[in-house]
């Protein structure tokens, strides 16, 4: 069996507050997010499937990430739910998501984890997530580092 890793690259605009924190990311700030969503699966050997020789569909991997991640995360703000003010905000700006876990990089990441676990087809697993903040600042989360 071949397996192959197939990684598309999504970007989106969001603002978070890291609540309490000790350094300037507890004042509300923006950053361009990129995502990288590598799976891992066999290319069909189906000649009669439409995907032969695809582990995925690029674009049905786009539509998945677009639906449950960036038509809800861009130009979104994302705060803890117990930050000041958070419920007024978010009635007021709508595009608020309220969690009950500080939103830094490695949380988010995790969240989006647990997402597309849910999401993406039989055919393939997820085998990491990349989450970058900014050009120098990102985290990952691999499959294979939870069963060590
Ligand atoms: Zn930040």
């Amino acid at each position: 069996m071949n397996k192959i890793r197939l990684t598309k690259r999504f970007d989106f605009e969001a603002a978070h507050s890291l609540t309490g924190y000790d350094g300037a990311c507890r004042y509300i700030h923006g950053h361009s997010y990129t995502l990288y969503v590598t799976v891992i699966g066999v290319p069909s050997t189906d000649k009669s499937n439409p995907k032969h020789g695809m582990v995925v569909d690029f674009g049905i991997l786009k539509q998945i990430i677009k639906e449950n991640i960036t038509d809800r995360f861009d130009h979104c703000l994302m705060l803890r739910k117990d930050s000041p003010l958070s419920h007024e905000i978010k009635s007021e700006y709508r595009k608020v998501e309220l969690f009950d876990f500080q939103p830094t990089c490695e949380n988010i990441l995790l969240y989006f984890v647990e997402i597309l676990k849910n999401s993406l087809p039989d055919t393939v697993f997820l085998h990491s997530l990349k989450l970058s903040e900014t050009r120098s600042s990102f985290a990952e989360w691999y499959l294979s580092d939870q069963i060590i």
